[in-house]
């Protein structure tokens, strides 16, 4: 990296200081202490940035790059990621306070994604299609877009921004990365990782700096192909009406609130580590957090007991230590966010089983305590829009066909839990539940090889397994007189 406290945008293949001159800081959620500084990109940044991944998509050297090559390029990519996975893991820890035990987890798994999609780049190609007319040659290519944006939040930084990156540059895309103001780092030394591993400089770029200002300059750049982005239902509206606009494609991963069901015929220890580990996991800061629990009345009170039970024993503290088991909120906003939907949920009527209050940790962070709320229903603002942190919402239910109702009445349809012994009843809950991804007597298991989709306000698009290169791709249709007969006259009547 340039410097440890400097951090400049990574445009064709160099450090490039940023326009405006400006920088920000990021912070330490955990100990408050500022980590570095890192470029605040505006649309001039994002002009240079854009430009370089034109001129190296137009460039023969990687438009006619083999296929077999893109993919050793992946792979090496890969290896290189395994190389570094111990300070990359760190400074994922350190710039968001998600436990250095789960990054290090996330940071194993990442050459994975790579290794995949290198499997699949000289896997990706047309068809011929046997029109009715056997004198025409009809053949179909899938061709790269052009120059892919991709924008990623905070909370996983390194794992959602490869879900785009690796698809991307398997189809023969090149890409300009915006991530989240709040995680620069780790994604700019993924940039150089990509050059090291062979890619062309100008084939990864990254601006760092503000939503408003470079995310906004990259979804309303005129070159740009596509956006891939992951983040808030709320943004995601805004670029889904500026790439509609100009007809340009977008996947979208966003928002959930996502339903965790206990039936009275589960295995109750199961289920209630299940829902601790969808919600307490990352301190809740995961768009598919089981934040919504729906127990069977006659397990509900031994469901709550124990799960309440272990969310007072959570270990908070810092995230660096292989102890503790629950970190900081990513910023001090988020924390305020949180805290004031616990509140908000007081005055609609909530009651608070266990947790409630922002603590510092003991570290002078932004913490806040595993909560449980009981007493609560959907019409509830605290039930019905998502946190983003540690808050549980329980209700029971009867019947399996009142519980359908209740937890597919959301905007959300991001993902679902399921816990039961039934095995038809599990079938019968994977139909019918209204989320791209269900997990049954399991939550939050993941791999790039199975592909996931936001179904209603919860995203567009698919990403990860082999239907993602679709989204990365464009159809193109050939058709090739192969007759030596004249082209007959158009006006004249065939008989
Ligand atoms: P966010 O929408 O505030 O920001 C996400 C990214 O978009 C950041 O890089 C931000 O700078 C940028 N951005 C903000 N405004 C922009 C604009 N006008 N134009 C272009 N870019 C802009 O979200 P966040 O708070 O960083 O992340 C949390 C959200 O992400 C949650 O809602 C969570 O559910 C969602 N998320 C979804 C998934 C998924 O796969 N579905 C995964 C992780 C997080």
């Amino acid at each position: 990296m340039s410097d440890l406290t400097t951090l400049q945008h990574f445009i064709g293949g160099t450090w490039v200081e940023p326009a405006s001159g400006e920088y920000f800081e990021s912070t330490n959620p955990a100990t408050l202490e500022v980590l570095y500084r890192a470029a605040r990109g505006n649309a001039a940044d994002i002009e240079k940035a854009v430009a370089a991944a034109r001129k190296v998509f137009e460039d023969p050297r990687w438009r006619d790059l083999s296929q077999t090559r893109r993919g050793h390029l992946l792979r090496r990519l890969g290896d290189l990621i395994a190389e570094n996975a111990e300070d990359l893991a760190r400074m994922e820890t350190q710039d968001n306070g998600k436990l250095l035990r789960e990054m290090r987890g996330q940071l194993a798994a990442l050459p994975e994604y790579y290794y995949y999609y290198a499997g699949l780049a000289d896997k990706i190609h047309g068809d011929f299609i046997p029109t009715s007319d056997r004198q025409v040659l009809n053949y179909t290519a899938r061709e790269p877009l052009g120059v892919v944006g991709a924008i990623t939040p905070w909370n996983s930084p390194l794992t959602l921004t490869s879900s785009k990156l690796a698809p991307a540059l398997c189809a023969g895309n090149t890409v300009v990365i915006k991530p989240s103001e709040y995680t620069s780092a780790t994604v700019l030394k993924l940039a150089e990782l990509a050059l090291e591993a062979g890619f062309p400089s100008g084939a990864v770029n990254v601006v760092t700096g503000f939503g408003a200002e470079a995310g906004q300059a990259l979804v309303d750049h005129r070159d740009l192909a596509k956006i891939s982005f992951t983040g808030s239902t709320a943004t995601g509206a805004r670029i889904a009406a500026a790439t509609a606009s100009r007809f340009i494609g977008s996947t979208l991963e966003l928002g959930g609130k996502s339903p965790n069901i206990v039936f009275e015929d589960a295995n109750l220890p199961n289920a209630a580590m299940g829902v601790v580990a969808g919600i307490f996991a990352a301190a809740g800061q995961t768009c598919i957090a089981g934040s919504r629990v729906f127990a069977h009345r006659s397990v509900y009170d031994e469901l709550l007991e124990r799960v309440s039970e272990r969310a007072r024993t959570i270990r908070i503290g810092d995230p660096m230590d292989e102890k503790t088991e629950l970190g900081p909120l990513a910023f001090e906003g988020q924390r305020d966010k949180v805290a004031g939907y616990v509140d908000l949920g007081r005055g609609e009527g909530a009651r608070v089983l266990t947790g409630g209050r922002a603590t510092d940790g003991g570290l002078g962070g932004w913490f806040y305590e595993p909560t449980v709320l009981v007493d609560v229903d959907n019409s509830m603002r605290v039930v019905r829009e998502e946190i983003f942190g540690p808050v549980l919402a329980v209700m029971p239910f009867d019947t399996e066909e009142e519980v359908v109702r209740l937890a597919n009445d959301t905007e959300y349809g991001l993902a679902a839990g399921v816990w039961t012994t039934n095995l038809a009843r599990a079938h019968r809950m994977a139909a019918r539940l209204d989320a791209g991804t269900v997990w049954v007597n399991t939550y939050r298991a993941m791999s790039p090889m199975s592909p996931r989709q936001g179904f209603k306000t919860s995203g567009v698009g698919v990403e990860h397994g082999t239907e993602t290169i679709l989204e990365y791709t464009r159809l193109k249709s050939v058709w090739i007189n192969t007759s030596e007969e004249p082209v007959a006259d158009p006006f004249t009547m065939r008989s």
